[in-house]
């Protein structure tokens, strides 16, 4: 039985070291992975990279407006044909679809990824942020959290030393606890970084609120 996998944690937790890790488990084994993410994420455009240096590009990108069940398909498809003189007629399917970046899916799409879990018969395997830098769920994370079988989660440690769950925003080197949930970094004068943090610094930074 395929499952709806959704892997989140905080900023910096190693999603995309955990994916990419992933797929060179099934690719070991001379499986087939589809790796995928949406396109609003522009900081790599159309690649996946792990912060120890280990990069590889996407199978496609998917928009907000896109149908991803039916991108996936024609992506399968392909490698349907690609593999017809393979020696192992199980390797000659999609192993798993990868998503890095899931938080940034629609609410439409992550409804396609169970859809092609339960009905195409595929591993989907999500990964992504759980919470914006006001402590609310990301569209995509919110319905991976309704829909998913199997929920894990990546940890990372704040400066203090707890296990970090939220994602503090700074502006040129400031927290600051208002504004859109995606900030662009090019529209901003000033860099926009994030800080993995528990909740107790949390609340300390933002003087007690939650956004
Ligand atoms: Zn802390």
């Amino acid at each position: 039985m395929a499952k709806l996998y959704f892997r989140y944690g905080a900023m910096n937790s190693g999603k995309s070291t955990a994916l990419l890790q992933a797929a060179y488990n099934y690719e070991e084994r001379g499986q087939t992975v589809l790796l995928a993410k949406p396109e609003i994420d522009t900081k790599e455009a159309d690649r996946i990279s792990s912060r120890l240096g280990v990069t590889r590009p996407v199978d496609f990108l998917v928009r907000p407006e896109d149908d991803i069940r039916a991108i996936f398909a024609q992506h399968r498809a392909r490698v349907h044909a690609e593999a017809e003189s393979t020696l192992v007629p199980e390797n000659r399917d999609v192993a798993c679809l990868m998503i890095d970046e899931a938080q940034f899916l629609t609410r439409e799409q992550v409804d396609d990824l169970l859809r092609i879990v339960v009905l195409d018969g595929v591993p989907v395997l999500a990964y992504g942020i759980r919470t914006d830098f006001q402590t609310h769920a990301f569209p995509g994370s919110r319905r991976l959290m309704e829909l998913a079988h199997s929920l894990e989660e990546l940890k990372t440690i704040c400066r203090c030393g707890r296990k970090a769950l939220f994602n503090a925003r700074l502006v040129g080197g400031r927290f600051v606890f208002n504004g859109d949930q995606v900030a662009i970094d090019e529209l901003s004068s000033e860099r926009v970084t994030y800080e993995s943090m528990c909740a107790e610094c949390y609340l300390r930074e933002s003087g007690g609120l939650l956004g």
